[in-house]
C-alpha cells in the first residue's frame, strides 16, 4: 500500500498521502479542495505548445556554494527524502527574490524506473528534482508563503539514468542513515548549484502548484529544459533502500512511484525561454552515453523527415512514432561525441 503518514513540512500539519489506492491521488480534493481545482502541477509540457518569451532571463544563483565545514539535514519524510537549505542561499532572477528552503525527489521503481511529476511530450524521465523557494520580499517564511499566489517558487530538474553524478554522491552516500520515515542525518554541505543542468538558461515555466497536498495553486515553476543523469546504482538506492514507513513498523513499505500523474492545462500557456522551443521542432535533451556513443533524441511535430547530414554519421537509427503528430527519432552515434545540433 502506498499510503504514508507526513508530518507536511510548509504548513506543520500532519495528513497522509496516498497515491494509489482508496485514498489515492484521484481522491486527494475530497480532504483539499484545491487538488481538484485550476492551476494544478505537475502537466506534461507539450513542445508544440510552447512559447518563446524573450524576457525570461537565465536563473541566477546566489551563495549556492557552500562550504563543507556547514551542516545540512537530510531527512526522511515519509513520502520523499529532503535535504535542507539555508536561507542565504536565492534566486535573483525572478521578479522577486525567492529564498531556498528544501529540496526533495520524486522517482520511480525498480521495475518500472519512470518517476519525474512533469513530462515532456508524454515522455516520464526516471526522477525529478524539486528545489523549493518562497518570496522573501513579501512574506517572513515558507509557511505564511506556501498559500500565496505569489507566494512559491519551484525549480525542476529532470533526471535520468545514465552517468554516475558525483554530486548527487554527496548526500546519497548518507541514505541508509535515513531508510525509514522521521529519520534524520547531519551531511556535510557542497555546491548546491552542482545539482541543477549545466544550462541555466533553457527552461519552461508556468504557473503551476504544489504536487502534494494541499495542492495550493502558489508556484511559479521552472522546469529546466535539459535533464541530468544519475547512475543506475545511484537511482536504485532512492528506489530500493527508502521506505515510507517507520523502522518499527513489522511491514516495511519501500517509498517509490512517488509523483503525481500530470494535471490538466486548461488555458494555461507554457513558456520558453529558449528559441526553437516552440511550435514545430523541438530539440529535446541530448545524452552522452559512456564514451563512444551519443544518443540524440528530438521531437518534430510537422514532419517525419530526418535530416541527411545524420545518415552518414550514424550507425542505426531506430525511429519511433509517438503519438498521432509527434516523430521520436533516436540517433546513436558510435564514432564521435561532438554532436552539432539541428536547428529549425
Ligand atoms: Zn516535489
Amino acid at each position: 500500500l502506498y499510503c504514508f503518514t507526513v508530518l507536511y513540512r510548509i504548513i506543520y500539519y500532519s495528513i497522509v498521502i496516498c497515491y494509489l489506492g482508496p485514498d489515492g491521488e484521484h481522491h486527494w480534493s475530497k480532504h483539499y479542495p484545491f487538488c481538484g481545482g485550476t492551476f494544478q502541477s505537475p502537466i506534461d509540457i507539450q513542445t508544440q505548445l510552447l512559447r518563446f518569451d524573450p524576457t525570461l532571463r537565465p536563473i541566477e544563483l546566489q551563495n549556492y556554494n557552500l562550504s563543507a565545514n556547514e551542516q545540512l539535514t537530510l531527512g526522511n519524510n515519509g513520502h520523499s527524502i529532503q535535504l535542507s537549505l539555508p536561507r542565504r542561499m536565492y534566486l535573483s532572477s525572478l521578479p522577486h527574490r525567492y529564498t531556498a528552503a528544501q529540496l526533495h525527489f520524486h522517482w520511480g521503481s525498480e521495475h518500472l524506473p519512470v518517476g519525474s511529476e512533469h513530462t515532456v511530450n508524454g515522455r516520464q524521465f526516471a526522477a525529478e528534482m524539486h528545489m523549493v523557494l518562497f518570496n522573501s520580499d513579501k512574506y517572513p517564511n515558507i509557511s505564511v508563503a506556501a498559500d500565496k499566489s505569489d507566494g512559491l517558487a519551484v525549480l525542476g530538474v529532470l533526471i535520468e539514468v545514465g552517468e554516475f553524478n558525483p554530486a548527487f554522491a554527496q548526500f546519497l552516500k548518507y541514505i541508509n542513515g535515513i531508510k525509514y520515515k522521521d529519520q534524520r542525518v547531519q551531511v556535510p554541505a557542497f555546491n548546491i548549484r552542482s545539482l541543477l543542468p549545466v544550462l541555466l538558461d533553457e527552461y519552461y515555466r508556468y504557473d503551476g502548484s504544489l504536487t502534494t497536498p494541499p495542492c495550493y495553486p502558489s508556484v511559479l515553476w521552472t522546469v529546466f529544459k535539459n535533464p541530468v543523469t544519475i547512475s543506475l546504482k545511484q537511482f536504485l538506492a532512492l528506489a530500493t533502500a527508502i521506505y515510507s514507513s517507520h523502522q518499527q513498523e513489522s511491514a516495511p513499505v519501500a517509498m517509490n512511484s512517488n509523483y503525481r500523474k500530470p494535471q490538466y492545462t486548461d488555458n494555461r500557456v507554457v513558456l520558453c525561454s529558449f528559441q526553437g522551443g516552440e511550435y514545430g521542432a523541438t530539440l529535446l535533451p541530448h545524452y552522452y552515453h559512456s564514451t563512444t556513443t551519443v544518443l540524440l533524441e528530438y521531437y518534430h511535430s510537422a514532419t517525419t523527415a530526418i535530416p541527411q547530414h545524420y545518415y552518414s554519421t550514424t550507425t542505426a537509427i531506430p525511429q519511433y512514432y509517438h503519438g498521432t503528430t509527434t516523430v521520436l527519432v533516436q540517433y546513436y552515434n558510435s564514432t564521435t561525441t561532438v554532436l552539432v545540433l539541428p536547428q529549425y
